[in-house]
């Protein structure tokens, strides 16, 4: 059987490198294109041990460096477009969708064009453009896999029943870094405080969104597209130990759940083998020495995060590009030291009530819009407000 072939966007991020340890365990899987954002020696190594058709980096001066550490038989492609081309010129079966933030977009309308599966790791490309991705992949028959945990929690529950049998879907929350935080303590919380997820291990920008809770609103988002349910279909719990990833529950009063201990590599293995299941050795889920699970509300300082994507999703329009497009550079913000953790929240909020309402839900509108969020978000730091003065 010829393999299935993979490019991975954001290789050597957290999900590109859990991806490559998958598709080097599995036989039937080759990565065919790798594409990083400047990274050049890991991705170096990556295509050393994986052979694949071609490339990508976004840096420039990454890129010549990369250029020399490679063969001449695997093509390099340099600068910000790079990914893009990558996915054009690979056509791969699956692109798992793995860059962290709006940058994933046209790289992931290109992979669509191609009729490649969409693995979709890159919540922000959803959250941000779900109006012209989820269309666009409908419209190429292409299927579009979730890889964040929820969703292929959601995504694998689905199959128990029919679409209209759904009465609503429950998204898990961790809680993150802070969970146990008191609101003055969390309000001044360093980066690395933050950076301490207790259960999964990710990249800096998610990690953040987990601490703030932000993660749950732009899930909801995601679930609202990938899914097309209403907000109010949509719940989030807090769930201490990361083992119940989402469940659906049915017409009929009957709820399915599903678990397995917190990794990645579970559904991003599940989004490469659909409609497969890869025999893996994956640790096994031992119910009775967890001994039990544990689940509460969202509470006050939670749910005005969480409230953030159930608004962006009634608003509809380009709010998704607005939440988006702030969060990200709050979040940035905050990584460079520029503002306090407890100050993301309130800039984004700030965003989203402050952003005319628009319709555009054109490539150029959806970006307008993020760039717009990103201005001012810039200009609420630089004044040194939060927007808690004008809301
Ligand atoms: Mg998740």
């Amino acid at each position: 059987m010829k393999a299935k072939r993979i490019a991975i966007l954001g290789s050597t991020g957290s999900i590109g490198r859990q991806t490559l340890e998958v598709i080097a365990e599995q036989a039937e899987l080759s990565a065919c294109a790798l594409a990083a954002g400047s990274s050049w020696r890991e991705l170096a190594d990556q295509a050393g041990q994986f052979a694949p058709d071609v490339v990508a980096i976004a840096d420039e001066s990454a890129g010549e460096q990369l250029a020399d550490a490679l063969p001449d038989d695997i093509e390099v492609l340099i600068g910000p477009d790079a990914a893009t081309e990558l996915v054009r010129r690979s056509r791969p079966d699956v692109l798992l969708a793995g860059m962290v933030g709006s940058a994933g977009l046209a790289p992931t309308l290109a992979g669509i064009e191609c009729g490649a599966t969409l693995a979709v790791a890159n919540k922000e490309t959803l959250v941000m453009a779900g109006a012209i991705v989820m269309p666009a992949a409908r419209a190429a028959g292409v299927a579009v896999l979730p890889v964040d945990s929820e969703h292929s929690a959601v995504f694998q529950c689905m199959a128990a029943g029919r679409r209209e049998e759904v009465r609503r879907v429950v998204l898990t929350a961790s809680g993150g870094a802070l969970r146990e935080w008191t609101d003055q303590a969390v309000a001044d919380a360093t980066v690395e405080d933050a950076l301490k997820h207790p259960t999964w291990s990710m990249g800096p920008k998610i990690t953040i969104d987990s601490a703030t809770m932000m993660n749950k609103a732009l899930e909801v988002v995601e679930a609202h597209w990938l899914f097309d349910l209403p907000a109010e279909q949509i719940e989030v719990v807090l769930h201490d130990e990361s083992v119940v990833h989402a469940a659906v529950e049915f017409c009929d009063g009957s709820a399915i759940a599903q678990m397995g201990p917190p990794d990645m590599k579970t559904p991003i293995a599940y989004a490469l083998a659909y409609p497969h299941r890869a025999a893996r050795s994956a640790a096994p889920l031992d119910l009775a020495a967890l001994g039990k699970l544990t689940f509460a509300p969202l509470d006050e300082r939670f749910s005005r995060a969480v409230k953030l994507g159930y608004e962006a999703i009634r608003r509809g329009g380009t709010a998704g590009a607005v939440l988006n497009g702030a969060n990200e550079a709050a979040v940035e913000a905050f990584l460079a030291r520029r503002i306090r953790f407890g100050q993301i929240v309130p800039l984004v909020e700030d965003a989203l009530n402050q952003a005319a309402p628009c319709d555009d839900v054109t490539l150029d509108g959806l970006l307008a819009a993020d760039a717009w969020a990103r201005t001012h978000v810039a200009e609420r730091i630089e004044a040194r407000t939060d927007g808690a003065m004008s809301s």
